[in-house]
């Protein structure tokens, strides 16, 4: 499948890299909207939540827990930071793998725009 994230979790793309293991692969965002932009990813193709089952589930909530960490390890726990994943055309995603972006550093406004 070409599918670019997909391509970046077999290795095939280089990524900055922050954490990975069998199933979960995080990386820095290319192009920063915060001085905290990490990405993290399951390294099977799940295109979006609108595609999330029960099965595929367990990894959402090992994803969150790896932001968590790595929330901790970026030393943004207590400043706070945002997890936003975007779903489609009016969610504003590009990249159709499933992934989750952890923000911080900064003060963050809402609503998004
Ligand atoms: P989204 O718009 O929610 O689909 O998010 C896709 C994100 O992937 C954007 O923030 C891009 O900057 C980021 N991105 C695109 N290509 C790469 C890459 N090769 N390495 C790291 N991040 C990337
Ligand atoms: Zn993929």
């Amino acid at each position: 499948m070409d599918c670019l994230f997909c391509k970046i979790a077999a290795g095939k793309i280089p990524s900055d890299k922050v954490y990975e293991d069998d199933e979960l692969l995080a990386f820095r965002d290319i192009d920063p909207k915060a001085p905290t932009h990490i990405l993290v990813i399951p390294k099977t193709h799940i295109t979006s939540i609108n595609q999330l089952d029960v099965e595929s589930s367990l990894i959402v909530s090992k994803a969150f827990l790896l932001l968590k960490k790595i929330a901790k390890d970026e030393g943004i726990s207590e400043s706070g930071y945002r997890i936003v994943t975007n779903v489609l055309k009016d969610g504003g995603q590009t990249v159709d793998h499933l992934h989750f972006h952890l923000l911080g550093g900064r003060s963050l406004s809402w609503p998004p725009g």
